[in-house]
């Protein structure tokens, strides 16, 4: 039995699993794809302290790096598919493993909200993307919409400037809420344009998108043409896995105290899963402090 497990290597998790084995805890840190979490649908990063500029990606790598060069962290390869309950353990069912654990730490963070719309499902892969860092290069000298007024579709757009030949911002509202050093930027851009009040209707192509629907607030509709649509409008918690364990907010986002501990004493939550999270890579890895600062004041005093 692991003193602790921690489901998602992103920067909490990773952050977590760090501390925590520096205290002499056994860890077994859970993920199903690549370490970084959100970070890795960044490009480059100027608002984390300590890194004026760095690229995601190294980021990802050096954190990875780092959580595999500690000594008490088992590095386990999959998806947890439920977690049961016990009074004195966590039995986290993996499919063909389980894995026990004293406390258990969620971070497995946040996935991409979709517009709902027609054309939206059928030409995911082909043409709308929700990752513009993976496959903005697919889309060079070619006319795009993004999708979103907040920091992911503003960062969107701009990563998008040099590849693309033309770039729209669709913006259901007339502001954006992204921050405005890179509002700023986004203004600045010469092929990229806000199309203000106005919200996508449907998703229009054959085998691969053609062009949208939009529609404005008077209810004027107009077709246009795109080769690519990408998606940034928020996101939802990932959090099905942990219906059942009476720990979530409404929304599905985990409620905690400022010891990130949840209503159940032995299970924690870090980063964007966390309600209220305002979603930052600091405050992801502030999270993962503290809560392994919780687990071990906790062991400490059973000791
Ligand atoms: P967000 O801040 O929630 O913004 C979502 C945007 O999409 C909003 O402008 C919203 O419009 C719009 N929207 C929501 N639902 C929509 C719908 N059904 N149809 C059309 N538009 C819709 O989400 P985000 O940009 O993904 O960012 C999430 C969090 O991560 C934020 O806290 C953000 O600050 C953070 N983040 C930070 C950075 C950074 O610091 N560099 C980078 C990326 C993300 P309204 O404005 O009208 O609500």
């Amino acid at each position: 039995m692991y003193d602790v497990a921690i489901i998602g290597a992103g920067a909490g998790g990773i952050t977590s699993a760090i501390y925590l084995s520096r205290a002499g805890l056994s860890v077994a840190l859970i993920e199903k794809g690549a370490y970084g979490g959100q970070i890795l649908n960044t490009d480059v990063i100027q608002n984390y302290t300590g890194f004026p500029v760095v690229f995601s990606h190294k980021l990802a790598e050096d954190m990875e790096e780092q959580a595999k060069r500690q000594e008490n962290v088992d590095h386990i390869f999959g998806n947890v598919r439920s977690v049961t309950n016990h009074p004195d353990k966590l039995v986290l069912n993996l499919g063909k493993e389980t894995i026990e654990a004293k406390k258990l730490i969620i971070a497995t963070g946040v996935n991409h909200k979709k517009i709902g719309v027609p054309g939206e499902q059928l030409f995911d892969g082909h043409g709308v993307s929700y990752c513009t860092v993976c496959d903005g290069a697919f889309f060079k000298d070619q006319d795009v919409i993004v999708v979103g007024g907040g920091d992911s579709a503003v960062e969107s757009a701009l990563y998008l400037e040099n590849i693309a030949k033309s770039v729209k911002v669709i913006h259901r509202r007339d502001k954006l809420r992204a921050e405005q050093i890179t509002q700023n930027n986004l203004f600045d851009a010469e092929n990229i344009d806000v199309i203000w009040d106005t919200t996508v209707e449907e998703i229009l192509g054959e085998n691969k998108v053609d062009g949208v629907t939009l529609r404005n607030k008077k209810g004027e509709t107009t077709t246009l043409d795109t080769n690519g649509v990408f998606v940034n409008i928020g996101m939802l918690p990932a959090s099905d896995t942990f219906k059942e364990l009476n720990i979530l907010d409404d929304n599905g986002f985990i409620i905690t105290d400022e010891g990130m501990e949840t209503a159940n004493p032995n299970i924690f939550g870090v980063g964007d899963i966390r309600s209220n999270s305002i979603m930052q890579i600091s405050n992801a890895a502030g999270d993962g402090s503290m809560a392994a600062d919780t687990i071990i004041k906790q062991f400490n005093e059973e000791r």
